[in-house]
């Protein structure tokens, strides 16, 4: 089962990783594993950058083989290493203002505060993407080992915008 760095031959397939189409022609990470409902195997499609954030250990493997021209071979290939360094970076599914106090942060377990920003989770688990929670800013650093976070951040919340992504990186830096 290898796994493909490829152009996207058509725009129909879909990412795992943020949810949005894979263009036409635009690169994609294909992650091979066994078919869960028979035989053969499946193919769980990311954007190339999605892939490497979210599924880094595969996608270095298959970056280390690929014959295919990536433009931005070098910072895929760093922001992959830094998610195999930080295992639980791979979990990071973007940014959000909290829309109520009921939550409580994965980390230290007090309420994220109504309208605060919050980091969502998932959970990967044989072959899908589960919610898995959510985390105060101010606790990303120690939950994840590092505060480099806003490629990511922005990469899987598409809807926040410049004001949005300077608050965070100033809370992130704090
Ligand atoms: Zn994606
Ligand atoms: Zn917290």
């Amino acid at each position: 089962m290898a796994h493909v760095i490829e152009a996207a031959p058509t725009g129909r397939s879909k990412c795992r990783g943020c949810g949005q189409a894979i263009a036409a022609k635009e690169l994609r990470f294909g992650e091979k594993r066994p078919n869960p409902f028979g035989e053969g195997e499946a193919t769980n499609w990311f954007h190339a950058e999605c892939g490497a954030y979210k599924r880094p250990a595969p996608f270095l493997e298959t970056l280390a083989i690929t014959t295919e021209q990536i433009s931005d071979r070098e910072r895929l290939e760093a922001e992959a290493k830094i998610g195999v360094s930080h295992e639980r970076l791979a979990r990071l599914n973007g940014a959000e203002r909290s829309p109520s106090g009921r939550a409580a942060c994965r980390h230290c377990h007090n309420n994220i505060d109504k309208g605060a920003w919050r980091i969502s989770l998932v959970f990967y688990e044989e072959g899908i993407f589960q919610p898995a929670g959510f985390l105060h800013v101010s606790c990303v650093a120690e939950y994840f080992g590092t505060n480099d976070l806003l490629p990511r951040i922005a990469r899987f919340s598409p809807a926040l915008g410049d004001e949005d992504l300077r608050e965070i990186a100033k809370e992130l830096a704090s």
